[in-house]
């Protein structure tokens, strides 16, 4: 089968390799849709490595179709349509027993300890199984919608975390995927004034469409003022950074109000720091937090969102390239040209 093997920064290799051995408990996946995660293009760039390893297959948002079931699996069937929620928590460490099993201390994921979906085939190890992780797709949707469950998983997180409710004014910052998911489940949770802010045209003409209340170009415009009066110096109850720039989080506190949340979504460069005026934490008694994956019960609610087109992910998905193209894959998510991309082996 066609594999593309990650040997180490920006070496992704196309290699003929063979298809992996079925274990008793395992099933044999193959790789219908896998897309791109603004992770996958840190780690190629060598900007991750945590967990990481070389050589191995990324690739971490997949749908595919059930090739090979072991003799002891029950409760599917060869020819079966899924969706993999990747992170397997261990269940038994301090996090996962206090409700926070997307941040296990030995977690284990596709893309990472196993092999990913940037591949004709993967093993899907029977834990995934036993421990929930494998979901049926319903008719209807169609595997390049279902793999985007899970980076929509993540964003519930970070919306659950930034406790988004009715009514409330939110601004995101950076309309990449997801910065454009964070708004459409913004507006699913009935936030009134969603303010994008984005200095690529064609990502601020997709936050219209997909019917942001007010989009800013800050390249051209001061994002705080403009904030300012637009929330008649109220400003908002929760600011998204879906953009890992370090000199953003000063300003992005500057758009709170007293009490609001900031959440730092998007990952940083390793070894990152940042300057900010920690008296506007202190006299504003502002929140700070950040999210990172997603738990089981998220990714399964999101694969819901998008099975009852509670939210339509479709105008997201701009490219999709076969295998053989994955480093024109990983180039058009790198310059932005790309919102999600979506490989098919
Ligand atoms: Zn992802
Ligand atoms: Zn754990």
């Amino acid at each position: 089968m066609l594999a593309a093997v990650f040997r180490g920064p920006n070496r992704m290799e196309l290699e003929e390799v063979a298809v992996p051995q079925i274990g008793k408990e395992d099933l044999i996946i193959r790789v219908k849709a896998c897309a791109i995660c603004g992770t996958d293009l840190r780690i190629y760039t060598g900007q991750k490595t945590k967990g990481v390893r070389t050589p191995s297959v990324l690739g971490h948002e997949i749908a595919g179709q059930v090739e090979d079931i072991g003799e002891n699996v029950q409760g599917f069937k060869k020819g079966d349509r899924v969706a993999i929620a990747p992170v397997l928590p261990c269940g038994n460490c301090r996090y996962c027993k206090n409700n926070q099993e997307n941040a296990c201390l030995n977690r284990k994921g596709l893309g990472y300890q196993y092999n990913g979906g940037f591949a004709e085939y993967l093993k899907l190890p029977g834990e995934y199984l036993s421990k929930g992780n494998l979901f049926i797709i319903p008719e209807g949707i169609s595997y390049q919608e279902a793999c985007l469950a899970e980076p929509l998983g993540c964003v519930y997180n970070g919306n659950e975390r930034s406790r988004i409710t009715i009514n409330d004014t939110v601004v995101i910052i950076g309309a990449g995927p997801i910065g454009l998911m964070h708004l459409l489940l913004s507006k699913a949770k009935g936030s009134t004034a969603i303010i994008v802010s984005e200095t690529l045209p064609a990502r601020r003409q997709m936050a219209k469409k997909l019917r942001a209340n007010l989009v800013v170009n800050p390249a051209e415009e001061d994002l705080v003022k403009t904030v300012l009066e637009y929330t008649d110096g109220k400003r908002a109850d929760v600011v998204i950074l879906s953009i890992g720039i370090t000199s953003l989080i000063d300003p992005a506190l500057r758009l709170l109000k007293k009490g609001g949340i900031l959440n730092l979504f998007a990952g940083f460069p390793k070894e990152s720091e940042a300057v900010i005026s920690p008296n506007i934490i202190h006299y504003d008694e502002v929140w700070v937090t950040g999210a990172t994956a997603c738990t089981r019960s998220q990714y399964e609610k999101s694969l819901d969102l998008i099975s009852r087109r509670k939210i339509d992910l479709k105008p997201l998905i701009s490219h999709t390239y076969p295998l053989a193209k994955i480093e024109e894959a990983f180039a058009t998510v790198a310059n932005g040209a790309g919102i999600k991309v979506i490989i098919k082996p």
